[in-house]
């Protein structure tokens, strides 16, 4: 997955990104990026269903990262570790959760004060 997204999007999207809406460090990049992503939150409730929303989300996370200074490599490293990490959480029963709501994970290890890894 890293090699598809640092090489074929990443690096083709900061590109895109600069030469189109500016340097990354121009002030107020970032809050420009959070501004966006906020409507396209709404965008995406109004349909749920329409897949180039959630993809505008996605390409907005990156942007968000990118303007903070983070490389494209640097992002699908995080990107695949994130996954590894929550694939190692430990997650209630869905059932039990009521729907419509934000599964957590279950964060008993980390308000003990201890890694949530063995
Ligand atoms: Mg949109």
């Amino acid at each position: 997955m890293s090699d598809l997204i640092v090489h074929h999007h990443l690096h083709r999207q900061r590109d895109f990104s600069e030469r189109t809406f500016g340097p990354y460090s121009r002030p107020l990049r970032t809050e420009g990026v959070i501004d966006h992503i906020e409507r396209e939150l709404i965008e995406i409730k109004g349909k749920p269903n329409d897949l180039e929303e959630w993809v505008d989300l996605i390409i907005l996370a990156c942007e968000g990262a990118l303007s903070q200074g983070h490389s494209p490599e640097a992002i699908a490293y995080a990107w695949e570790a994130k996954q590894t990490k929550n694939e190692g959480r430990t997650w209630p029963d869905w059932r039990t959760v009521e729907p419509g709501k934000a599964i957590e994970h279950d964060r008993t290890a980390e308000v003990l004060g201890r890694s949530a890894y063995p």
